[in-house]
């Protein structure tokens, strides 16, 4: 389907919403499912509840036995907005290859044409690639059915270069509005140790921040956009590994 004929859709849609939210129809999940299904696509969906279906799927004896050998570790996870970037992301994957150590991505989709290479090697050294929509919106601010775009066009760019649809999503400026869960089956991912390295971007002001705030289950905010934080980011790899944290995906912390 093009892109108009996808824009059409996108505002018929809308406008369905609109007409039928006034008759109070819309807190029905059924319905709203059918919704989501006309907007995201049959395909999306399914591959969404399939992926879902495998993490419930797995067989307990073996995840109870993954976690016993690191069960008394403390966890966190390291989390990279506003990227791909050109430069720094391809340094900062580096680093983490050859750590042995996978963190997650939440890409914003104006970012990614023409560095797609960044994007596939994200997934070959196996980190987790999510969403921060397309354009770094705040979603609450927008009509419905933009804020959906911005998500939707975002996952149709990962999913052309990974082949998988990305099911975790970082909201700008953590403001995500309730109301989005009838188009997108995703889950929003916070934070709770924000470095402020975009504003510093001092390695040693993001590191004591970490030093300070990190605690077991953490989910640590930074931005491949820049030198510093590649610098930093690596620095607090090997401190937090030093201080016996098993530094994992988002996902990890979320589901188990
Ligand atoms: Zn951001």
């Amino acid at each position: 389907m093009d892109k108009r004929k996808k824009y059409f859709r996108a505002v018929t849609v809308a406008v369905l919403l609109v007409v039928l939210s006034g008759y109070g129809k819309i807190s029905d999940r059924t319905f709203r499912m059918q919704v989501a299904r006309v907007i995201a696509g049959e395909g999306m969906l399914r591959l969404v509840e399939a992926q879902y279906g495998q993490k419930e799927a797995e067989p307990v004896a073996e995840m109870v036995s993954d976690r016993s050998e690191t069960e008394d570790r403390p966890r966190a996870a390291l989390t990279f907005d506003d990227g791909p970037h050109a430069t720094y992301t391809p340094m900062l994957l580096d680093g983490l290859r050859q750590r042995g150590i996978h963190v997650t991505f939440f890409l914003m989709g104006k970012n990614i044409e023409g560095k797609e290479d960044i994007v596939k090697q994200m997934q070959k050294d196996g980190h987790l690639i999510g969403n921060h929509t397309y354009d770094h919106v705040q979603l609450d601010k927008l009509p419905g059915d933009q804020a959906c775009q911005q998500i939707l066009k975002t996952n149709n760019e990962i999913y052309e270069i990974t082949g998988e649809y990305p099911l975790y999503l970082r909201p700008p400026y953590g403001a995500w509005p309730k109301n989005l869960e009838f188009c997108v089956t995703m889950l929003p991912v916070f934070w709770d140790v924000d470095t402020l390295d975009w504003k510093s971007k001092n390695v040693q002001s993001v590191e004591n921040i970490v030093k300070r705030e990190v605690k077991d289950g953490s989910i640590i905010l930074m931005h491949d956009s820049f030198p510093t934080s590649v610098e930093a980011a690596l620095e607090i790899v090997d401190m937090l590994t030093e201080e016996g944290y098993d530094l994992v995906t988002a996902d990890e912390l979320l589901v188990t």
